[in-house]
C-alpha cells in the first residue's frame, strides 16, 4: 500500500493508530529526504500530543534499527553487556563502571556521545585523559573488548541514522519530551549496538529529563518492554537527579573522581551507585563476582589503566586544570536542605564545561566542586562550591545560574533515596 505524509500526519493528529507498514515506510522515507523535515515536525508534535501504543512504538524503534547497521557481540569470549544513562549532572557512573564489571568477567562496550546542554557527554570527560581518542574502528573495537574487556568511544555514524535526524528535528522543535520518541530514540540505538544484556539508569529529579517519578517510571517501563521484545535482557533503575552525583561535576574533575573510586575511595553516592549498577550487569551475565570485593582488590583500576592506555591516552599524565577560581560560600549557619542538580549543570555548562552548539569546544578544566551535599551542616561564610573556568568573564552567569539552586535551613531535609525503583520485564 502507497502511504502518503499529510495522511499519515492527520490520522496521529486525530489521535488514529498507524498501521505497521505506515510507520515502517514513514521512517524510510524521512531518512531517504522523501518526507521533509515540516512533514516530520508536525508528525513529531501530533506524537507527542497522542502518543504511540506499544505495538506502534515497537514497529516504530525496528524501522529506526533498520534504517542503519546492527553490531553484534556473539563471537565474543565473554557476554556483552551494556549500561545507558538518560543523562545527570556529575554523572559519570560509565568510567568507574565499565572497568569494574569488565574486571568482574563481562564485556562493557560503551559507545557513547558527546553532551550538549547542562548534562555533560561521556566522551567529553574521557577526552580530558591527555592523549585518549574517542574514535576507533569496529576491529579494534572489538579487538580491545575481547582483550580488555571494556570500550568507551564514540559511536559510528552507521547506528539508527533515522534517530539522528529526527533528534536533531525535534531538539529545535519542542519535542524533545515525548516518552515515545525518547523510548524509541534510546532503545533503537542500543538494540542495534548488539550487546546481549542492558541495564538502564533512568534519572528522576531537576536535573534529568524526567522530573517525576511517574513519568520515569514510564519510560523506564516502555524501554524495558522494548528491550525485552528485542531478545535484549533488560533491566532498568530508577534513580535520584535532584542534586549532582559525587562532589565533582565537570570534564576532567569527574575524571579524577572517578579515578578516586577506582582507587577505593571517592563519595558514598557513587560508589553505591556503581556498585548498584554493576551488581546488575554481573548478575545478567550469570557471573558470580562480587563487584566491591572486585573494586577493593585493585582489579577494576587495572582494566581502567589497560582501557586508557589502549586508546592513546596516559592514565599516570596530569588532568587539565582550569586557569582560574571562585569561591561560592554559604550564605547562613544550618543544614545544606537543596543543592539543585539543574541549577549547578548549568553553572558547570556556563563555566565552559558543555557546548551550545555541537561544533563548539569544551573547556576540560571547568566545572564545579562541592564541598557539601544535602544534609551536611553548613557555616556562614565557610565554602559550599568552587567555580573553575579558563575564562573568568564567565563567573557571573555561573553565579546567576545557582540563584535558587542552593537551599539552607535549621534542620536537615528528609533523606532521598539514591535509588527509587527498579524495573524488570
Ligand atoms: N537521549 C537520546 O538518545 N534520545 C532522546 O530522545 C533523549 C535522550
Amino acid at each position: 500500500m502507497a502511504y502518503n505524509a499529510v495522511e499519515t500526519i492527520t490520522r496521529k493528529r486525530d489521535g488514529g493508530r498507524l498501521a505497521d507498514d505506515q510507520i515502517r515506510w514513514l521512517i524510510d522515507a524521512y531518512t531517504r529526504g522523501a518526507v521533509a523535515d515540516e512533514q516530520m515536525s508536525a508528525m513529531a508534535m501530533a506524537v507527542f500530543f497522542q502518543g504511540l501504543d506499544d505495538r506502534e512504538l515497537g514497529v516504530w524503534t525496528d524501522a529506526m534499527i533498520a534504517s542503519g547497521q546492527r553490531a553484534d557481540f556473539t563471537g565474543l569470549s565473554r557476554y556483552a553487556v551494556d549500561k545507558h544513562s538518560t543523562g545527570g549532572v556529575g554523572d559519570k557512573i560509565t568510567l568507574p563502571l565499565a572497568p569494574l564489571v569488565a574486571a568482574c568477567g563481562a564485556a562493557v562496550p560503551q559507545l557513547s556521545g558527546r553532551g550538549l546542554g547542562h548534562t555533560g557527554g561521556t566522551l567529553d570527560k574521557m577526552e580530558a585523559i591527555p592523549g585518549w581518542r574517542a574514535d576507533l574502528s569496529d576491529e579494534a573495537m572489538r579487538a580491545q573488548l575481547d582483550r580488555i574487556g571494556a570500550v568507551i568511544c564514540a559511536a559510528g555514524a552507521g547506528l539508527a541514522p533515522a534517530d539522528k535526524k529526527l533528534y536533531a528535528l525535534r531538539d529545535v522543535t519542542g519535542t524533545i519530551e515525548a516518552i515515545p520518541l525518547i523510548c524509541s530514540s534510546i532503545m533503537s540505538k542500543k538494540i542495534a549496538e548488539g550487546a546481549a544484556g542492558l541495564v538502564l539508569d533512568v534519572k528522576v529529579g531537576s536535573g534529568a529529563f524526567m522530573k517525576t517519578p511517574e513519568r520515569a517510571r514510564e519510560l523506564a517501563t516502555r524501554m524495558v518492554g522494548l528491550g525485552h521484545a528485542a531478545g535484549v535482557q533488560t533491566v532498568a533503575l530508577l534513580t535520584d537527579m535532584s542534586t549532582p552525583l559525587g562532589l565533582a561535576v565537570g570534564n576532567a574533575l569527574e575524571v579524577a573522581e572517578s579515578v578516586e573510586v577506582l582507587a577505593g575511595g571517592g563519595p558514598a553516592d557513587v560508589v553505591e551507585l556503581t556498585l548498584t549498577l554493576a551488581r546488575e550487569m554481573v548478575a545478567m551475565a550469570g557471573l558470580d563476582a562480587d563487584p566491591a570485593a572486585v573494586l577493593a582488590s585493585g582489579k577494576a583500576m587495572d582494566v581502567w589503566r589497560a582501557m586508557v592506555t589502549a586508546q592513546g591516552g596516559d592514565p599516570d599524565a596530569p588532568l587539565p586544570v582550569a586557569r582560574h577560581t571562585e569561591v561560592v560560600t554559604a550564605e547562613a549557619s544550618g543544614y545544606l536542605t537543596r543543592l539543585d542538580a539543574l541549577g549547578v549543570g548549568v553553572a558547570s555548562w556556563r563555566l565552559g564545561a558543555g557546548r551550545t552548539r555541537k561544533e563548539d569546544a569544551v573547556q576540560a578544566g571547568a566545572g564545579i566542586t562541592l564541598h557539601a551535599k544535602p544534609g551536611d551542616p553548613v557555616v556562614a561564610g565557610r565554602p559550599l562550591l568552587t567555580l573553575h573556568t579558563d575564562t573568568p568573564e564567565r563567573f557571573a552567569d555561573a553565579r546567576a545560574a545557582l540563584a535558587g539552586a542552593i537551599v539552607i535551613g535549621p534542620t536537615p531535609p528528609e533523606p532521598v533515596p539514591l535509588v527509587w525503583d527498579r524495573i524488570a520485564p
